[in-house]
């Protein structure tokens, strides 16, 4: 099975993927945490993408490209994969069509308000990019013990650039699944659990 993820940033994407993980038995590929994995390394790749990310742009795709690539290439994506954040403009979409067949894909569908008020209680794992929320989790360690920290981009003009990033150049792509006949909609604006069971139950 191999499933694209679309949505806002702050709907849920990576959340859902934690999810879908473990109950399909797949890896999911986050290209945002590929690309603070390279930022946390220092190496040249992730101070270029840094530049981009901070201002809510999108990273040139041949940069993501590489990076994920790699990922695709490691032997545990044999029985498919999640793609979280990738593609996530036309460019990308076409690319993607001609290196792979996918499956499935899922528009997480969440309004506004509610993405807003999730993403100034986000905590992401600075080991293992574990997302939880100030608002259901206190501690500021994650599970894998590695320490939860406020992403650079998750501050309120950030997020308005990338909402309308999304707006502009992401959006369109679920047109684009749609016309292919593999899209799915998913309401995304209750609890984490009822967000993956509805996934779940569409996906049968
Ligand atoms: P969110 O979906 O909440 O915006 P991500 O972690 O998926 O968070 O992405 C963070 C940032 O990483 C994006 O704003 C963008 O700058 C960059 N990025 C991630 N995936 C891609 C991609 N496929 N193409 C270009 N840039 C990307
Ligand atoms: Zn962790």
């Amino acid at each position: 099975m191999k499933l694209v993820l679309i949505g806002a940033p702050g709907s849920g994407k990576g959340t859902l993927a934690q999810g879908l993980i473990k109950a399909l038995n797949i890896p999911s590929i986050s290209t945002g945490d590929l690309l603070r994995n390279s930022i946390a390394n220092g190496t040249e790749l992730g101070k270029t993408a840094k530049k981009y990310m901070d201002e809510g742009k999108l990273v040139p795709t041949e940069l993501v490209l590489d990076l994920l690539k790699e990922r695709l290439a490691e032997p545990d994506t044999k029985n498919g994969y999640i793609l979280d954040g990738f593609p996530r403009s036309m460019e990308q979409a076409e690319l993607l069509d001609s290196m792979v067949d996918i499956d499935l894909c899922l528009y997480l569908d969440v309004d506004k308000d509610v993405i807003v008020n999730r993403i100034a209680g986000r905590r992401t794992c600075k080991k293992c990019g574990a997302i939880y929320n100030t608002n259901t989790y206190s501690s500021p360690v994650c599970e894998c013990g590695g320490e939860l920290y406020l992403r650079d981009d998750d501050n309120e003009v950030t997020v308005a650039k990338r909402f309308d990033t999304f707006t502009n150049t992401t959006s369109p792509l679920v047109d684009f699944y749609r016309n292919k006949g593999i899209l799915k909609t998913v309401k995304g604006q209750d609890r984490a659990e009822d967000t993956l069971n509805k996934a779940l139950e569409i996906m049968k």
